[in-house]
């Protein structure tokens, strides 16, 4: 345990370095947590100290409250993590970017001085997000914990699950209804544990090991200051609050895909099929070129988080690119880990293989295009905003003015009108796909002119990205064979 005087002056040194000195000592403290050594279980207490020591907390906290305020650096961190291990990513990047942030953002001075700080130190709690329940995941109109407002504060009643860091964390940020003569009112709340939140059952997770999920029972006094003020009270005025995970997924992305590049190249080399190796074989030199790909868009859209949203503040009016962000990146982190755990054979199936990570790359993957909103969904709520904003014109001919697709409609010479019928809910799904892929497009282009990267790795990601595109078609074409109801 490190002592208070010590603690003391490694915060003030951490605060004064410089981001490539911060970062530098973020990579040093990840190497332990390599996937490739670090054992498959609940990320322990002293662990975590490895950890919030480095500073891994302090890009989201304020300076006033101890911390480096910075968007820039809250991306980096959960690359690095990830690219050592993608589960331990997560696990700060839920802390950061779904726990604390909303603090940072929306509580008052109370509440801030009361919690902040306690986050700033090289000896950090944990904290989580609790908005699903058993009933109500996708659609927050079946949510069903309540508060009501009681003497000093509030009450909060109800049960939530599947919260990363269930059975760990000592503080959440809650969301509660309260339905009224004047309607339904959503609620947020910082809650300590010991207020009343207690885990009732352990879920056992396919993979992100290292973190703890669960069933959570509330039924907690909370004060007043503890209410924070997302929004109005109704559910469009609160999509910030949902926003910030889906953001730093293009960061873990990118960081998760160049170790699976590397290591799927590695692994494909150095394993001998006959006499040749396995990357001599044509169709495992597609795959790698898959798995390439992959972590081209993902690292232009990393930029694209990187250089144009800011996680310190309001993230609202880029609502559209968020869900095209998650969308891609996930479906996209997913694919690769398919291809690499594929062409590890055998060996890809091996949990602890000393040869490659391929079977807990894959586990720890799979869940991303179903948490954090799942895609669908988010793909659905694209294609209504776009729809939306389209203000009578075609989607396809909106999406060949829109600025954030644009380019890729232009440059590509896109054909999207099979996206200007009639759009049952199933076809809202996949245009949101499509409008995904191509704002991807648009962001490799444009990653492409502000970094001078190299132009045929683009080449070879857009062409991978306009497949994408070119099998959504083919899939609507499918739909309208099937017919109404399929
Ligand atoms: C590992 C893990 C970690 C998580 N971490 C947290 C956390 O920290 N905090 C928290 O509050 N929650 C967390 N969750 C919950 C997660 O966000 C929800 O599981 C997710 O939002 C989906 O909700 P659901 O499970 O209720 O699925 P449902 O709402 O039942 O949806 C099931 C499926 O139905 C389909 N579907 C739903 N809507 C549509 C649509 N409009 N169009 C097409 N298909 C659709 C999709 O295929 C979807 O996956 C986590 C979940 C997991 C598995």
């Amino acid at each position: 345990m490190t002592e208070p005087a010590d603690a003391v002056a490694s915060v003030a040194v951490l605060a004064s370095l410089s981001t490539e000195e911060f970062i530098a000592g973020v990579e040093a403290a990840a190497v332990r947590f390599d996937a490739a050594t670090y054992p498959q279980r609940e990320l322990p207490a002293e662990d975590w100290l490895g950890l919030t020591g480095v500073g891994v907390l302090l890009p989201v906290l304020p300076v006033e409250y101890g911390g480096r305020n910075s968007h820039v650096e809250m991306c980096r961190v959960v690359e690095v993590l990830a690219e050592r291990n993608l589960a331990v990513a997560v696990y700060t990047a839920i802390v950061t970017g779904l726990a604390l942030r909303p603090v940072v953002l929306w509580a008052g001075e109370e509440a801030k001085r009361e919690v902040l700080p306690l986050f700033a130190g090289p000896v950090a709690p944990t904290a989580g997000f609790a908005s699903t329940e058993p009933g109500c995941g996708s659609a927050m109109s079946g949510l069903t914990t309540t508060f009501e407002e009681v003497e000093g504060g509030y009450h909060i009643r109800g049960r939530k699950h599947w919260q990363a860091l269930s059975a760990t964390a000592s503080w959440w940020v809650v969301v509660a209804k309260r339905d009224g003569d004047s309607g339904r009112e959503y609620g947020w709340f910082v809650v300590e544990r010991t207020d009343g939140f207690r885990t009732s059952q352990r879920y056992e997770a396919l993979g992100l090991k290292v973190i703890d999920y669960g069933v959570n029972e509330i039924d907690a006094f909370v004060p007043a200051h503890r209410r924070i003020d997302v929004g109005a009270g109704n559910l469009s005025s609160m999509v910030d609050i949902y926003l910030s995970g889906r953001a730093l997924i293009g960061a873990l992305a990118c960081g998760f895909l160049r170790r699976v590049a590397r290591e799927a190249r590695a692994y494909a080399d150095a394993r001998r099929i006959g006499r040749s190796p396995l990357s001599a074989i044509g169709f495992v030199r597609y795959r790698l070129a898959a798995i390439d790909s992959a972590h081209t868009v993902c690292t232009a859209l990393n930029h694209y988080v990187r250089t144009r949203l800011d996680l310190t503040s309001d993230l609202t009016p880029a609502f559209p690119f968020i869900l095209a962000v998650k969308v891609v990146a996930t479906e996209l982190m997913v694919s690769s880990a398919n291809h690499y755990q594929q062409l590890a054979g055998g060996e890809g199936y091996r949990n602890g293989s000393p040869t490659n990570i391929a079977a807990q790359a894959f586990l720890d993957s799979r869940v991303f295009t179903i948490f954090d909103g799942t895609n669908d969904l988010l793909s659905q709520q694209l294609a209504r905003h776009c729809l939306d904003s389209a203000d009578g014109r075609s989607l396809s001919t909106f999406l060949a003015a829109w600025a954030p697709t644009a380019p890729a409609v232009s440059v590509h010479g896109l054909d999207l009108r099979f996206l200007d019928g009639e759009l049952a809910q199933e076809h809202m799904v996949l245009a949101g796909r499509v409008i995904a892929y191509t704002f991807a497009a648009s962001r490799v282009l444009q990653w492409a002119t502000e970094t001078g990267a190299d132009a045929d790795l683009a080449h070879r990601a857009a062409a991978f990205l306009r497949a994408d595109i070119d099998r959504v078609r083919v899939e609507f074409d499918l739909l309208g064979r099937l017919g109404a109801g399929a």
